[in-house]
């Protein structure tokens, strides 16, 4: 039998041959391992990375670049009604406040366009200059027509190809929002969307589709439609004379499977910078899991600039979830770092006391509330590692990979509970004051390493 070492394509630095067959060892899926052929086959590289991020041109959304080498951004979308400025100042400012790049408000009628401009005034005298971006369906032409000053202060415009309007008329009205994204100088995003995908595109394929002598399914017909929608209307931008560097595009569908093969389609045939995102992903744990799945692995193919985590909220919950979620999917994979990561273990048998658990939650709980202050006085402090162990028999480990680690003693172990800090032992903690102690640890690491004491150090 062989095993699944056919699949490995290469041996990671610094790892040596025979460590990285014991390792593989483990994890391969043979039935009966004496029987194994481990003959290692091409092993010229085993990537623990990502794909190399897709070229694509840079968009600059009110000081915000999306694409090109620019970091992957993170944005959100408001819930208050618009024309409220009160509700929506305060939500947009929460979601800068949890590290929304960007902001998408709903343009939906005067009312609304007319409160956009005073919506941006009074952010600015809060200090939050995060861009807006108007999200415009059916009437956005005649909106931004009769309100040049919304025009002026969103920095970007939402429109959907499918219900910009329909025959003529539809591509009076796209020329008309474009024409005014060039007059104020403003990026678009063209986002189809299934749910209101451009009827007659669709029609229109599905009708050569059933000619085809090979006829796709309906589903492969769908996809295709929705990426014609989007760079057909980008080309339609650009021949209008809007820039290819102030166009963004998506193609968002419900579904994981088919939103990661609608994007890796539209990656493939164009490079304008993509705004990833699962629409309707739905709430609580499902919307986290399906967005993560099916962003993460688009990510990971290196395609996407900017992600957006639709999550439905609980009534009266709190909007920066999607927010948190976007910057913990884009930290656990490697791509940005936004806070100091606490690795926890999730306990088991072998810790019945809840000590571990309160000191991993008591460690997040300071570094949420230290990080406003560590991000302006110890640069590098997000990508901290921390971890929170409950018991010999993996925290020594973990915790000599982490920055700082501790590993609490487990049911029947002594009450002691030895630190780690840069892979070496520092100190064993105990008794009733442990969680302080840690804690005093963990500031005096972060002084000592990003403070300017440690930027001293290094210089
Ligand atoms: S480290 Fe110990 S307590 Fe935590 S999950 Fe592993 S065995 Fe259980």
């Amino acid at each position: 039998m062989r095993c699944n070492m056919n699949a490995v394509r290469a041996v990671p630095a610094g790892k040596s041959l025979s460590r990285l067959l014991t390792l593989l060892h483990g994890l391969a899926t043979c039935e009966a391992m004496n029987e194994v052929d481990c003959t290692p086959v091409a092993t010229d590289a085993l990537p623990a990375a990502a794909a190399p991020r897709r070229r694509t041109v840079a968009v600059n959304v009110g000081g915000v670049a999306i694409g090109g080498d620019a970091p992957i951004v993170v944005q959100s979308m408001t819930n208050t009604d618009t024309a409220d400025i009160d509700a929506t100042v305060a939500q947009v400012a929460a979601l800068a406040r949890a590290g929304s790049q960007i902001v998408r408000v709903t343009v939906d009628r005067a009312e609304a366009a007319a409160a956009v401009p005073h919506i941006r005034d009074r952010l600015a005298k809060q200090g939050v200059e995060v861009p807006l971006v108007g999200d415009f369906h059916y009437i956005g032409h005649t909106l931004l027509a009769d309100h040049p000053e919304c025009a002026e202060a969103l920095a970007k415009y939402r429109i959907n190809p499918g219900n910009v309007g329909f025959g003529q008329k539809r591509d009076r009205h796209f020329a008309a929002i474009v024409e005014t994204a060039i007059r104020h100088g403003k990026a678009i995003r063209i986002g189809a969307n299934w749910g209101s995908l451009d009827q007659a595109l669709l029609t229109r394929l599905m009708d050569e589709n059933a000619k085809a002598d090979a006829p796709l399914s309906a589903a492969a017909v769908t996809r295709e439609a929705m990426v014609q929608s989007a760079l057909n209307s980008a080309h339609e931008a650009e021949r209008i004379g809007l820039g290819r560097d102030r166009i963004v595009l998506s193609a968002k569908v419900s579904q994981v499977q088919e939103l990661i093969a609608v994007y890796r389609m539209l990656a493939a045939r164009t490079d304008h910078a993509l705004h990833l995102g699962l629409t309707e992903a739905g709430m609580g744990s499902k919307g986290v899991v399906a967005s993560s799945a099916a962003l993460g692995i688009l990510l990971q193919d290196g395609i996407g600039d900017t992600i957006r985590v639709s999550l439905t909220p609980e009534p009266g919950g709190d909007r920066t979830q999607e927010v948190r979620v976007c910057q913990e999917l884009l930290q656990t994979m490697g791509f940005r770092a936004f806070a100091p990561v606490v690795a926890a273990c999730p306990g088991c048998g072998r810790t019945t006391s809840t000590v571990f658990q309160e000191l991993a939650r008591s460690v997040q709980d300071h570094i949420a509330a230290r990080m406003p202050v560590w991000k302006e006085s110890c640069p590098g402090v997000e990508a901290m590692q921390v971890a929170v162990m409950g018991c010999i028999v993996n925290g020594p480990g973990e915790s000599r990979h982490a920055d700082i680690g501790i590993s609490l003693p487990g049911t029947g172990e002594a009450p002691a509970a030895p630190v780690f800090v840069d892979g070496k032992k520092l100190t064993t903690l105990r008794g009733p004051a442990l969680a302080e102690a840690f804690l005093q640890i963990v500031e005096d690491y972060v002084a000592r390493r990003f403070g300017a004491a440690g930027a001293d150090d290094a210089a």
